[in-house]
């Protein structure tokens, strides 16, 4: 069996579920799958947004946006369903959400307080509802499902916002709930992101977490292959959104799809391969609306890899934005030990974490999440010695396992971005990217200027044109 998971925009329309369940009919021909589906698309903004405006006292626009919801997934059903009595049925199941999400929207106005516990509560209703259409959708199309609630699977820890499962608990869960019905034939509907703690707090396990939800559940389950449905053909070899001619890259490592999702590219939770890699399960990333295209096959499988072209040089170019370079500069650095820890250790305290680091016998550059930068972490900062801030950078990495034994990349890379200042270089301890952190401002022409060198078109002839005689 394989776990399917589609993401906001494969169920964010009622023309895109009825392509997703036409794509999970084609699969169940073979065996019932899971299927791991996310919020539709925008409803996790939408419904963070709610829970700061209720938190910050505007209850009538707090409710405004519920209401929107409500009439969003209204008339998803209203498309979707035609059957009276199940539409009568899937309304009173979306409206017991939504009379919790108003309950716990006023709730919050009266507290004054958003915490995170409270945040994942809001954002756990996007999922609640998505699969609760899609799973009536799927009968009404004749594809018999189950929908689960899967905060009796998915036990985590407390760590609310970012929430990890209590493994054992899940993998007997997964297998006395799940896998009994994909045994006998029906498909399961539930959703990815959410759990719940042992005491049955719903949690979260991050924005984007849908992805690792799947990889979780294919590794309990043993499954064949874990599916990530989105909206591009696979993964690529930069953001297509960024570079039009970007391609479809057709195999990677779990090393390379690993350090791309790390280094920022979107189309896959960072997280999401290490469950794979446990058990050796391939993932495909693939197309929902090119179901016969090939998607991208991650693994580290040589029989699957067999007669299949392993790519150029350089896989693909990442690029994470809003980050800030944090300068920390203190003679007592010179010769001396003992630094280091004590500045790791101020990070440790505010549970920041450090994305790139460089140094020098005085001084040493890191990036971090722009966000996560405060005045208290800036004020412990300054105890070690002068800090120098600059917001509003972005990282470019470029990722491939040949980068390893290739002579001559650095070189490449650098030429070709000999307009764009470059404030950090980094090659990451496995070697297989090499980093450089600018100015959000030159991402555009970074990108464009290292996918010409990397991955040529036509295009780049006409943007880059060498002098004549050059
Ligand atoms: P989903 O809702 O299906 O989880 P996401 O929006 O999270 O989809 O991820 C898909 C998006 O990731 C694409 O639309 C694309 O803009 C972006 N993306 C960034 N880097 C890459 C890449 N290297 N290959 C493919 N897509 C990428
Ligand atoms: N709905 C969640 C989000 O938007 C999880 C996901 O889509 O993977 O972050
Ligand atoms: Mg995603």
């Amino acid at each position: 069996m394989v776990v399917m998971k589609f993401g906001g925009t494969s169920v964010g329309t009622a023309t895109a579920m009825r392509q997703a369940i036409a794509n999970i009919a084609e699969e169940k021909k073979t065996g019932a799958p899971l299927v791991v589906l996310s919020a539709c698309s925008g409803i996790t903004n939408q419904l963070i947004q709610i829970a700061a405006v209720a938190g910050a006292g505007n209850l009538e626009e707090a409710k405004q946006l519920v209401a929107e919801v409500r009439e969003f997934h209204l008339d998803l059903i209203k498309e979707l369903i035609g059957s009276e009595e199940l539409r009568k049925e899937v309304i009173e199941n979306i409206d017991v959400y939504l009379t919790r999400l108003e309950r716990l929207t006023e709730g919050i106005e009266i507290v004054g307080e958003l915490t995170e516990r409270s945040k994942d509560r809001f954002c756990s209703f996007g999922e609640l509802l998505s699969t609760t259409v899609f799973a009536a959708a799927l009968n009404e199309h004749g594809v018999r499902s189950e929908w689960i609630d899967i905060r009796t699977v998915m036990i985590t820890d407390d760590r609310y916002g970012f929430a990890r499962p209590l493994v054992e608990i899940c993998r007997k869960n997964t297998n006395e709930i799940i896998k009994p019905l994909l045994d006998v034939g029906t498909v399961v509907v539930t959703q990815g992101y959410i759990g719940a703690t042992e005491s049955g707090r719903t949690t979260t396990l991050g924005r984007g977490g849908s992805d690792l939800s799947a990889a979780l559940f294919g590794s309990w389950l043993h499954s064949e292959s874990i599916e990530i449905w989105t909206d591009v053909d696979g993964v690529m070899t930069t953001d297509p959104r960024m570079v039009p001619e970007a391609r479809s890259i057709r195999v990677m490592t779990f090393s390379e799809a690993a350090e791309l999702a790390y280094l920022g590219a979107k189309v896959l939770h960072p997280d999401t391969i290490a469950p794979a890699v446990e058990k050796n399960i391939p993932v495909y990333v693939l197309n929902t609306w090119h179901p016969s295209a090939k998607g991208t096959l991650i693994t580290n499988d040589p029989e699957l890899l067999k007669g299949k072209s392993h790519g150029g040089l350089v896989k693909s170019i990442a690029v994470k934005k809003a980050q800030a370079i944090l300068n920390v500069r203190s003679n007592r650095m010179f010769g001396r030990h003992g630094f280091m820890s004590e500045l790791f250790d101020v990070f440790e305290r505010f549970g920041i974490s450090v994305e790139m680091i460089s140094t020098s016998e005085v001084s040493v550059s890191l990036t971090v999440d722009d966000a996560a930068v405060n005045e208290s972490f800036i004020k412990e900062l300054h105890t070690l010695g002068e800090v120098e801030i600059e917001h509003k950078v972005a990282t470019v990495s470029v990722v491939g396992d040949n980068l390893r034994m290739s002579k001559g990349v650095a070189g490449r890379i650098f030429s070709s971005l000999c307009n764009v200042n470059l404030r950090m270089i980094s090659q990451g301890a496995s070697e297989i990217n090499v980093g450089v952190v600018i100015d959000e401002g030159d991402v555009a022409a970074a990108v464009s200027a290292l996918h010409c060198e990397f991955f040529p078109s036509d295009r780049c002839d006409a943007i880059f044109e060498k002098p004549a005689g050059s």
